[in-house]
C-alpha cells in the first residue's frame, strides 16, 4: 500500500508546497507540523471535549493567539477548518446577541430585518455566513471602498447603517477586512471598532491571512491596529501561518455569549467532576462541531518549532517579495501594475500599449496563467480588476526566494515577448 500511496498520490499534488506557487491564498505546510500530525493521528483524539491531552495542547493554542491578538485572557477561542466555517460561528454569535437567547429557540420569527455590514472587497465567505444564519444575502450591505486602497468608506458605512435604522432594519454587526482576497487591502479597524462600540453593533474581523501582519512587526503590523478591540476574529492558520490543511481560529471576546449560541449538552454529554469525561469546559459548546480533530497540534509544533518571531519575519519578508514583484512588473517594458503593492498581494497584466490592445492583453493574462500552471514553471491565479482579468500573485510561501520571484515575472514577460513577436512577423 504505501509504495502505491509513493507513487500514484504523493506526486499530484496541487503544487502548494513549491516556491513559485503564488495562487489564490494557499499556505505551504510544514515538516514540523507534518511531524506533529504522525503523532496526533495516532493518538486519534476526539477533541470535541472532555479530559485529556489533546485538549490542552489546543487550549495552549489559543491562549497564544489570543495574546498575540492582545484579547482579553476572558476571550474564549475555539479552532475550526477554515475562516468560511469561523465566519458562521462569529456571525452566529453576534446575532445571538443582537436577539437575546429566546432567538435559538424563535429563530428569526417576529425579528426586524438583520443586516450585515462588509466593505465591497469583503470575501464571499461573509455572505455565504450571512446566509446560513438566515439573514440572507439580501442582509448584507456591501459598502463602497476608495478605489487605490481598497478600504472601506467609513463614512460610507455610517450612511448606510442610518438609512437602514430608519427604516426599520435592525443593523447588528460590522464586518471589518484584513488582507482582501483582490489586492490585500485593509480597512480601518480602529475607526471600525471605534465607530462600532459608539453604535453598540458587533465587530468582526475577517483576518483570514492578514490577520497574522500582527506578528510581523513594524510597520506590516500598523494595517492590524485595532484588531484588538474586535468582539471577534477569524483567521487561517493554513495560509499566512505554514500549517497544514485544515485549520482556523475563531476567536471571541465575550465568552459567555460564544457559549450561550453553540452550547447544548444532553444527558449523554453530561459533565462529570473527575475522569475522561471531564475537563470543562468543551470545545463542541463553541461550535457546530460535536466530534472534532487534533487540529491544534499542528499550530503548536509549528510555534515549538519555529518561534512566532521567525514566524512573523517570513510574513514580514513574504511583503517585501510582493514589493519586490511590483519592482520587477513596473520596470518592465511588457507588464504594468493593476493595482499598488500594499502587502503580500501582487496584480498586474501584460501591457496593453506593448501587444496591441486590452482585450488581447486581457486574453493573454489569462492564457498565459493557464500555460505556466501547466508547464510548471509557476502558479499564478486571476481577477478581475479595472474592467478586465489580471494576473494575481498572493505570497503566503516560506520557500519563496528573491530568485523565485524575478524568474517568474520573467517568465510572464517572456509570454508577453513571444505573442509580440509571432503577431508582427
Ligand atoms: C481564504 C479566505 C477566506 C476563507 O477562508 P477558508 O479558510 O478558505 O475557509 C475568507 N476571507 C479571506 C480574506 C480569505 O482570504
Amino acid at each position: 500500500m504505501m509504495k502505491e500511496l509513493l507513487a500514484t498520490v504523493l506526486p499530484f499534488g496541487s503544487g502548494n508546497t513549491h516556491p513559485t506557487f503564488f495562487g489564490w491564498v494557499q499556505g505551504t505546510g510544514n515538516v514540523a507540523a507534518l511531524a506533529a500530525e504522525l503523532v496526533g493521528a495516532t493518538m486519534n483524539s476526539n477533541c470535541g471535549g472532555r479530559n485529556h491531552g489533546a485538549v490542552y495542547v489546543e487550549r495552549d493554542v489559543i491562549n497564544w493567539c489570543r495574546e498575540a491578538f492582545g484579547f482579553p485572557a476572558t476571550a474564549s477561542g475555539v479552532l475550526v477548518t477554515g475562516t468560511s466555517q469561523a465566519t458562521v460561528i462569529a456571525l452566529a454569535t453576534a446575532r445571538h446577541a443582537a436577539l437575546g437567547g429566546e432567538s435559538r429557540r424563535a429563530g428569526l420569527v417576529g425579528s426586524p430585518r438583520l443586516t450585515v455590514y462588509a466593505s465591497d472587497q469583503a470575501h464571499s465567505s461573509v455572505v455565504k455566513a450571512a446566509e446560513l444564519i438566515g439573514i440572507g444575502s439580501d442582509g448584507v450591505r456591501l459598502v463602497s471602498s476608495f478605489p487605490e486602497t481598497g478600504t472601506m468608506d467609513v463614512a460610507a458605512l455610517e450612511d448606510a447603517i442610518r438609512r437602514d435604522r430608519a427604516s426599520g432594519c435592525l443593523p447588528f454587526c460590522v464586518v471589518g477586512t484584513a488582507g482582501s482576497v483582490d489586492i490585500g487591502a485593509f480597512d480601518d479597524l480602529q475607526a471600525l471598532a471605534e465607530y462600532c462600540r459608539a453604535s453598540r453593533l458587533w465587530f468582526h474581523v475577517d483576518g483570514a491571512f492578514g490577520a497574522w501582519l500582527k506578528i510581523a512587526g513594524a510597520p506590516w503590523n500598523e494595517l492590524v491596529a485595532g484588531i484588538e478591540l474586535a468582539d471577534s476574529v477569524a483567521c487561517d492558520f493554513h495560509k499566512w501561518m505554514f500549517v497544514q490543511y485544515d485549520c482556523a481560529l475563531v476567536l471571541i471576546r465575550d465568552e459567555s455569549l460564544h457559549r450561550a449560541t453553540f452550547a447544548a449538552r444532553p444527558a449523554y454529554l453530561a459533565a462529570q467532576t473527575a475522569g475522561v469525561g471531564g475537563g470543562e469546559p468543551w470545545y463542541c459548546d463553541y461550535g457546530v462541531d460535536l466530534s472534532r480533530a487534533f487540529r491544534a497540534i499542528k499550530v503548536w509544533a509549528t510555534l515549538r518549532a519555529y518561534g512566532a518571531p521567525a514566524l512573523g519575519e517570513i510574513i514580514a519578508r513574504n511583503c517585501e517579495l510582493a514589493k519586490l514583484m511590483e519592482s520587477c512588473v513596473a520596470s518592465s517594458t511588457e507588464l504594468v501594475m493593476s493595482a499598488p503593492v500594499g502587502s503580500n498581494i501582487c496584480c498586474f497584466s501584460v501591457d496593453p500599449t506593448f501587444v496591441g490592445g486590452p482585450t488581447i492583453a486581457e486574453r493573454l493574462n489569462v492564457d498565459c496563467v493557464i500555460a505556466m500552471q501547466i508547464s510548471g514553471a509557476a502558479v499564478f491565479s486571476t481577477t478581475r480588476m479595472n474592467g478586465g482579468v489580471v494576473v494575481r500573485a498572493a505570497i503566503t510561501n516560506h520557500r519563496t526566494s528573491q530568485a523565485d520571484v524575478i524568474n517568474a515575472v520573467d517568465q510572464v514577460r517572456k509570454y508577453a515577448n513571444q505573442y509580440r513577436q509571432s503577431s508582427t512577423s
